[in-house]
């Protein structure tokens, strides 16, 4: 792999930086792999550089029916934090955020992760309450978070209006090392590493049907003809029960459309990540200045990749009482991604009733800070058809009624 450091930079630049190497190529599709990855998303990308990474297998294609990181992974608010309740839920994304730490040294790629610290707020007795029980959970699971007081709230983020008539903010749940990446950086970072392993990604080429043999999975039809596989990994968020119905069998996942917009560009005004549950919205302040708000899931599932115009002002609506500033500011534009939720709103890592065939999904609205650390699992659930941090998330859960309820700390969409 070419190597991109202050010193390739200064050389290239005396070259009018010609000879820079395509960070992943357009290879043509293989008749036969040992494993399919189905999505090029932050998630697929990640199973695939672990499966290369940590067990050395490199026969992998990873196919895309758009582009790269075209998904949720380029339309998400790119928070990240691992101050989840249960000890399954912490011990994956906490995984995730520690490799987020090193991720743009491992990729030789600069991911921007930025630890500012996320504060999720407690504008409720009730949510008080709920923020505790999660501080003495993560104290036990080794995640480092605490509960800090309404002054502590106001020093971290001088913005925030304390005293709101009807909902004053009572404390938060502070995770200092939690933060932002950028998004299609972590996209491109898996990708190029994956090129650079010998694996094929291959774009506009839309998986059109699943060839199943004795219960065993043979390959898949696509729009650029069949591909064969011995295994395959299905990890397409929002599309998982597409995928599923061609495999012959159902998912517990529904497909909503979720919706964020940023503001115009205003000069720093908040170092922070604030997540507010109860009014139902979230806010950090982007590179460019841009305020980067998420709001909530459609009330009604559909696979809709857009905004819509009530989403703004319900969403804007909400926060102007927490952060009057946003008041007088213009809204620059808006989007949305189709988030699969699962009704423990936790993730499935999982085999599936036919042979060879794994799926990764039901990440919802919160699967981009778990890019590295769900990658890390199912690459190992793949390869060897275990994986301890896995285990928990598998489908049985919901034939057997172990759910892992997280509907608190994904309470908003995040
Ligand atoms: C508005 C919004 C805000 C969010 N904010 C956050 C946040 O702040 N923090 C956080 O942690 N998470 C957030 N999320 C959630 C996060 O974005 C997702 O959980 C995560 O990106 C899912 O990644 P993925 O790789 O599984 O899916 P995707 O990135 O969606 O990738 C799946 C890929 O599969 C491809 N595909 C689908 N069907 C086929 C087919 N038949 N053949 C071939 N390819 C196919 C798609 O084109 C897509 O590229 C947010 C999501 C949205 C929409």
């Amino acid at each position: 792999m070419q190597k991109y450091s202050v010193v390739s930079l200064v050389r290239k630049a005396f070259n009018h930086h010609r000879g820079w190497n395509r960070a992943w190529g357009s290879p043509e599709p293989k008749a036969k792999y040992q494993i399919i990855i189905i999505g090029a998303g932050g998630h697929g990308l990640a199973s695939a550089y672990y499966l290369g990474k940590n067990f050395g297998l490199r026969n992998i294609a990873i196919l895309e029916k758009g582009w790269l990181g075209g998904g949720n992974t380029g339309r998400n608010t790119t928070i990240i934090r691992s101050n989840y309740l249960q000890d399954s839920s912490a011990a994956i994304y906490e995984k995730s955020r520690s490799l987020y730490e090193n991720l743009s040294q491992e990729l030789n790629y600069n991911v921007m992760f930025s630890p500012r610290g996320v504060m999720m707020l407690a504008q409720t007795q009730h949510e008080l309450r709920g923020y505790k029980r999660t501080a003495h959970a993560n104290a036990l699971q080794g995640v480092k978070t605490e509960l800090i007081g309404p002054s502590r709230v106001k020093e971290l983020c001088p913005i925030i209006h304390i005293a709101g008539p009807r909902y004053p903010i009572l404390g938060a749940l502070w995770q200092a090392r939690a933060g932002t990446a950028r998004h299609d950086a972590v996209a491109w970072g898996y990708a190029r590493a994956c090129a650079d392993m010998g694996m094929d990604i291959i774009q506009r080429c839309e998986v059109t049907g699943i060839k199943c043999s004795n219960g065993k999975v043979m390959g898949v039809e696509t729009t650029r003809g069949h591909l064969g596989c011995e295994k395959l990994g299905v990890v397409v968020a929002g599309h998982s029960s597409a995928l599923a119905e061609m495999a012959g069998f159902r998912l517990p996942i529904e497909s909503v459309a979720l919706q964020a917009l940023v503001s115009e560009p205003i000069k720093p005004c908040i170092d922070v990540v604030v997540m507010a549950n109860t009014v139902h919205g979230y806010l950090s302040q982007s590179d460019k200045g841009e305020l980067v708000i998420g709001g909530g899931a459609d009330g009604y599932n559909n696979y809709t990749q857009r905004g819509s115009f009530h989403h703004i002002e319900e969403t804007v609506r909400a926060l102007i009482e927490t952060f009057p500033i946003i008041s007088r500011l213009r809204m620059l534009r808006q989007w949305g991604g189709i988030v699969d939720m699962t009704g423990d709103r936790s993730p499935i890592l999982s085999k599936t009733p036919v042979g060879g065939i794994y799926f990764n999904c039901g990440w919802g609205t919160g699967g981009f800070k778990a890019i590295p650390g769900s990658g890390w699992a199912f690459a190992e659930l793949l390869a060897k058809s275990y994986s301890p941090l896995a285990a928990a998330f598998s489908l049985d859960r919901f034939r057997e009624g172990h759910f892992i309820d997280e509907s608190v700390a994904a309470g908003v969409t995040h």
